[in-house]
């Protein structure tokens, strides 16, 4: 079910909260692009370290590597995007503006009134040129996804790092691609962050392997806070697969616009590593040494895009109640990602004593997490308030009875929770461990 209000709701939290704004905004904006602030690099940080241990630490088969946006424009002749990484588009005769052609149902006019072509196919690989020359033998491309700088790495890992199969190789980066029609706030952009993996296999052992990483792929929805039922799986059949792909999933999010992609899984045969050892005369086959055995590992590759996982989470964490009598907006991420873990505040701001130890609070509870936010600006409510928008699980507050104007009540501190607005009284020690229970 689409909900356009909703979308309206979060975009709009979004940059009033400093979790996303409109890239080049003071500029009119460039279309497809957006920028994080504050909040929102948080958000991301938290959600590629989660990924990061559970697809990488947690394994003892796991590398990563980090390479470079701008390739060889070979690698991309070889994998197929320079024939093939394309959209159906189609071009007004008279003001040459572009449509996608699948966007279209049965116009034939262009909003000018000119007559539209026939469709072709556009490549979406941004161009650019390397050195002095802009001629085309400087062509290089903006990398349309990360996965081509770990197969071009596959033979590198193997020299030096030695790794037995299966083993898989990691990489959290940009990519780059031609949309001609970005839209949904950060649903589909024109640069985007990836999270991928090339699981290297034995073809005899795919289907263990792809099992696994579904699994695997669930558990981190659950981590990162998306609740069961909101992540669909569904199974691509075979008409639809890439060509190479002889299994693919798609993990499905019920985004406020509708059902969409948010992941994949896909099985990719021995496709990348044969078209780059063909491409580039470089074999790229596994040594078993055990069996005596030589071939093209296939490949498993859970791929995750960054941006959509975000906008996921503030459509799954975008909540509105009643609280005190009036309306509030509040994110109920888990505290495992949310941006900030907790917010401390002296009841005044203008009792010296109050804040000294609030500050001495707060330098307590950093032990636990470096993000612990201070604010002890305007009313308690209103500061509350604040928090609840960015989402952030626990309110921390240092009152006179702190300070022990009530001798039982000395060192203790109310703590709020973000969802009830309930608030209890307990020791620094216990809201610190509490604290690091919830963002563990
Ligand atoms: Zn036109």
């Amino acid at each position: 079910m689409a909900d356009a209000n909703l979308m309206e709701k979060i975009v709009s939290l979004a940059k009033r909260r400093g979790f996303v704004y409109p890239g080049s905004e003071i500029y009119g904006g460039l279309a497809g692009t957006f920028d994080y602030g504050p909040m929102g690099v948080l958000l991301k940080e938290n959600i590629q370290n989660l990924w990061l241990r559970m697809f990488r630490d947690e394994r003892d088969d796991m590398y990563s590597v980090d390479a470079a946006i701008l390739m060889n424009p070979k690698v991309w002749e070889s994998s197929g995007h320079v024939a093939g990484f394309s959209d159906p588009l189609v071009e007004c005769e008279k003001c040459k503006k572009r449509f996608r052609a699948d966007h279209l149902d049965d116009v034939k006019t262009c909003e000018c009134g000119g007559k539209l072509g026939e469709a072709r196919q556009f490549n979406m690989m941004f161009k650019t040129h390397a050195g002095a020359m802009e001629d085309e033998s400087a062509v290089v491309y903006l990398r349309p996804e990360t996965a081509g700088g770990m197969f071009v790495n596959y033979k590198n890992v193997i020299d030096s790092i030695h790794p037995k199969l299966p083993f898989g190789l990691i990489q959290i980066g940009k990519a780059f691609r031609n949309e001609i029609a970005p839209r949904d706030f950060i649903f589909r952009l024109r640069e985007l962050s990836q999270m991928e993996v090339e699981y290297f296999v034995n073809p005899s052992d795919w289907e263990r392997a792809f099992e696994e990483w579904r699994k695997t792929i669930h558990a981190y929805a659950a981590a990162i806070g998306l609740s069961e039922g909101t992540v669909h799986e569904l199974e691509v059949p075979d008409g639809d697969r890439a060509h190479y792909s002889k299994r693919t999933i798609d993990f499905e999010f019920d985004y406020p616009f509708g059902r969409k992609e948010l992941w994949g899984l896909a099985y990719r045969t021995d496709f990348d590593l044969s078209a780059h050892e063909k491409g580039s005369g470089v074999e790229q086959k596994y040594l078993d040494e055990e069996a005596k055995e030589k071939f093209t590992p296939h490949v498993i590759e859970p791929s995750l895009g960054v941006d959509r996982t975000i906008l996921a989470l503030l459509s799954s964490a975008y909540r509105e109640d009643e609280m005190g009598g009036e309306m509030r907006t509040y994110l109920a991420f888990d505290p495992k990602v949310a941006p900030v873990k907790a917010m401390v505040a002296p009841l005044l701001k203008n009792k010296p004593e109050l804040v000294a130890k609030a500050r001495e609070v707060r330098a307590e509870l950093r032990k636990v997490h470096p993000q612990i936010a201070w604010d002890d600006n305007g009313n308690i409510g209103k500061r509350y308030r604040r928090q609840d928008e960015i989402g952030t699980p626990f309110c921390v507050t240092i009152d006179f009875d702190t300070l022990g104007e009530k001798p039982e009540l000395k060192d203790t501190v109310t703590l709020r929770h973000r969802d009830t607005g309930e608030q209890e009284r307990l020791s620094v020690a216990a809201a610190a461990a509490r604290i690091a229970a919830a963002v563990a």
